[in-house]
């Protein structure tokens, strides 16, 4: 018994978190993010946090909080701590970005959508706007990113090296006042003293930015790891009329074991007719990220 005690006596004083935006109700797409973190945290004895990206006002889907944690509550997820939600942190993130504009690390920026488009052809901004808005009209704040290359150790994806200068300054105030996702994000993980970041492969590409601003404001770097990222037969992301559907808890087992197989974990076929806390126990006496080496996709069947 005491042995059993200790053994679950967290390991280390990592902190992970999953991060959810409630633009729309989890699907089978948001289950494998939140598995994959949920595994990797308790496989190190981390805290898991929950957070609500709650920033994109307008497209906050009212009520659409509250059943994302309610369906997470049903598959079994048990967090640690009080749910931090982004629309609170509007502060930190103002003070963050005066400490950028001190540094002079940021500019104003009038570039549309469509001169973007433009931009986004050629490779990503172009710096347009680095020696200033050019012309009138609403701005929104860009981040200078760094000269140096980014280099970081992917838990799964291994060693990445991305140079900014292609991806170009990245927006950290928006045109209607709101802090970007990248900047909000940098500066909740480093609130929450996050070191474990555990999410899909379609945030990989965002990992360079987040890295470059954590180094900008002296924040610490958490480990990344990017989990593959659920597609359609045809390569396409998840669509509403196919898998893109509401998860639904009456049938968790199944949805479990079969994200536990989309994350290469061989689970027995039976576990999906056993209950929820046996899929778990299974899932996490079993986590196994090796086998997710280099994967960057799933393909679902049609
Ligand atoms: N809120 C983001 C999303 O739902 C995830 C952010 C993150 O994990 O860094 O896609």
């Amino acid at each position: 018994m005491a042995r059993e005690r200790l053994a679950r006596r967290p390991l280390t004083t990592h902190t992970a978190r999953f991060a959810p935006s409630p633009t729309g109700p989890l699907h089978l797409g948001s289950l494998l993010a939140a598995v994959g973190s949920y595994l990797d945290a308790r496989a190190v004895g981390a805290r898991w946090l929950v957070r609500i990206e709650d920033l994109d006002t307008p497209r906050v889907v009212p009520g659409c909080a509250d059943g994302m944690l309610r369906t997470l509550e049903a598959f079994g997820f048990e967090w640690d701590g009080d749910v931090l939600y982004q629309s609170t942190r509007r502060d930190a993130y103002r003070e963050a970005l005066a400490e950028l504009t001190a540094a002079g690390r940021t500019f104003r920026c009038s570039c549309s959508r469509k001169d973007l488009a433009t931009d986004d052809d050629a490779g990503g901004y172009t710096g347009t706007c680095r020696s200033g808005p050019t012309r009138t009209g609403p701005t929104s704040v860009r981040f200078r990113v760094s000269d140096e290359p980014i280099h970081f150790d992917d838990l799964f994806q291994g060693p990445q090296t991305f140079d900014l200068a292609s991806f170009g300054d990245v927006v950290v105030e928006r045109r209607d006042g709101l802090a970007s996702y990248q900047l909000a994000v940098v500066i909740d993980d480093a609130f929450q003293n996050v070191t474990r970041v555990v999410r899909g492969a379609d945030l990989l590409s965002s990992t360079p930015w987040q890295v470059d601003l954590q180094t900008a404001l002296s924040l610490p770097r958490p480990i990344y790891g990017h989990l593959p990222l659920l597609l359609e037969a045809d390569g396409n992301k998840l669509s509403k009329s196919r898998h893109s559907v509401p998860l639904d808890p009456s049938v968790a087992p199944v949805a479990l074991v079969s994200t536990l197989t989309h994350l290469s974990q061989s689970p027995p076929p039976e576990l999906a007719h056993s209950s929820i806390k046996e899929v778990w126990k299974w899932a996490i006496r079993h986590w196994n990220p090796p086998a997710l080496a280099g994967k960057a996709n799933v393909h679902l069947s049609a």
